[in-house]
């Protein structure tokens, strides 16, 4: 997904705005990616269209490229494709919160049991499991040993202890029975959270949604969570879907994102079905669980390091006025040291340096040697024109002009006069590509240092 979008961004190098006809081409790259990831035809789309009708009205933002601009767009439509917010578990006011699981067999139930204790058991909360799969001997014992880690050992997990009381009760009785009797030893014991486990099938079959009915109507459940594997792509979001139809789901959780699904299931699930994802899963140890965050997946799946909140951060530092009185003086050629010192310590505060060279597409492959020359070109660079006095700042020809000012800025600021004169060819440089960046034609020749 990530190399045919880095396509997309690619088509609009060069490019100053963003048009109906010079996104054509990307939005096909984007188009074909979504459908390579297993996103449904129709999800595909409707995202495509939304994205095409934002990308022609965006205002130019200075100092971020179309490219950037259409990433930020693509990545707040996913967001929103995937929910939004984070969508937080419920729990209940009074008396023991009850988690019931469902799902098809082998997609990670009885391993989200135990991890979900862990993880609630971490926010200070008392658990008990409830083996439900009444089919499956193996998967009770499989949940006694998961819920007491302390005193056996699993071979999947290789860190931490869940550590939780499993009620179990043989093979021989109803699993609605088992989950009634599930409840009432945990009130007797007041438990914050009861998760119960329950047997999944191959497919979906009537016996399997009738048990889950049944169980259901007998814990009243605060959540009813699907467990769906991410590697069955387009799948996922219709097995939500029909679940959701038949016995009211309250969301989803998506396991074994650690294995090299397309990603389709967690963009598909939320627009389908309806019903947002709150968990994932995404490896085989107790800790490999976490909340749903559609801002991080969207960032994943971009696989641009965090040109998103570049470009947030772009908005907000480079204000408008700032921004239009910018343009004036590069229109007239007035571009000097002050802004220059601005701009720099704008980026300044856009974070160090590092963090955005790794938010600049492309820039991936710095080496943190070649980050730390940079952060300290940016360091010296200040003292240099905090050497200058404020006729210099606003007229660098004077600089240019005279070897024996550069000399006095290089003492003052402690710096070389080779540093100081590679710094006002810069501003010249900078000066010329902006001009160029601006449309205009006339002017913007740079300079020779005078000796
Ligand atoms: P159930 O039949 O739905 O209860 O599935 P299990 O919990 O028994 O899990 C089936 C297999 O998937 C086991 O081997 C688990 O270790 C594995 N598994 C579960 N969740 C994940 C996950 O997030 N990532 C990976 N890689 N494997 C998982
Ligand atoms: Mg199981």
């Amino acid at each position: 997904l990530t190399s045919s979008l880095e396509a997309a961004w690619s088509k609009l190098k060069g490019e100053e705005v963003l048009t109906k006809e010079n996104i054509v081409e990307p939005m096909k790259d984007i188009r074909r990616a979504l459908l390579e990831a297993d996103v449904s035809l129709p999800v595909v789309r409707r995202f495509v269209q939304a994205v095409s009708e934002q990308a022609v009205g965006v205002g130019v933002i200075r100092g971020v490229t179309p490219d950037q601009q259409l990433v930020k767009i693509v990545s707040d439509e996913l967001v929103k494709l995937m929910g939004g917010e984070v969508s937080e578990l419920v729990f209940a006011k009074s008396g023991p919160s009850v988690i019931l699981l469902a799902g098809l067999q082998g997609v990670g139930k009885t391993t989200v049991c135990a991890k979900l204790a862990f993880y609630l058991k971490k926010q200070g909360k008392s658990c008990m499991l409830v083996a439900g799969d009444v089919y499956r001997p193996a998967a009770i014992d499989q949940l006694v040993i998961l819920g007491s880690l302390n005193s056996f050992s699993y071979s999947v997990i290789s860190l931490g202890q869940v550590d939780v009381p499993v009620y179990t009760a043989g093979t021989g009785v109803k699993p609605a029975e088992i989950a009634k009797q599930g409840l009432q030893e945990a009130k007797k014991k007041n438990i914050d959270v009861v998760i119960m486990d329950t047997a999944g099938r191959l497919q979906i079959d009537r016996t399997m949604m009738d048990e889950l009915k049944e169980v259901k109507q007998e814990l009243n459940p605060t959540e009813v969570l699907l467990v769906v594997d991410a590697m069955t792509g387009q799948e996922a979001a219709a097995l939500v879907t029909t679940f959701n139809l038949e016995i009211g789901i309250t969301g989803a959780i998506l396991t074994k994102l650690d294995g090299d699904s397309r990603g389709g299931a967690a963009l598909s699930v939320k627009e389908v079905s309806g019903k947002p994802i709150k968990l994932v899963g995404r490896g085989e140890r107790m800790e490999d669980l976490e909340p749903f965050y559609p801002d991080r997946m969207a960032g994943r799946i971009l696989g641009m390091g965090d040109v998103l909140s570049f470009v947030e951060k772009a908005q907000e530092v480079m204000r408008v006025e700032d921004a239009e009185d910018l343009q004036k003086k590069i229109m007239s050629a007035k571009y000097d040291f002050n802004d220059f010192l601005k701009q720099t310590k704008a980026i300044a505060q856009m974070g160090s340096m590092s963090r955005i060279m790794g938010m600049i597409p492309g820039m991936g492959k710095i080496t943190p040697a070649q980050i730390r020359e940079a952060e300290k070109s940016l360091i010296l660079m200040e003292a240099m024109i905090e050497a200058m006095t404020p006729e210099e700042r606003e007229k660098p020809e004077l600089l240019a002009e005279s070897p024996v000012r550069r000399k006095r800025v290089a003492q003052d600021s402690g710096k070389t006069e080779q540093q100081v004169s590679q710094l006002v060819s810069q501003l010249f440089q900078m000066r010329a590509r902006m001009k160029k960046l601006m449309g205009v034609m006339e002017g913007g020749s740079i300079p020779a240092l005078r000796d």
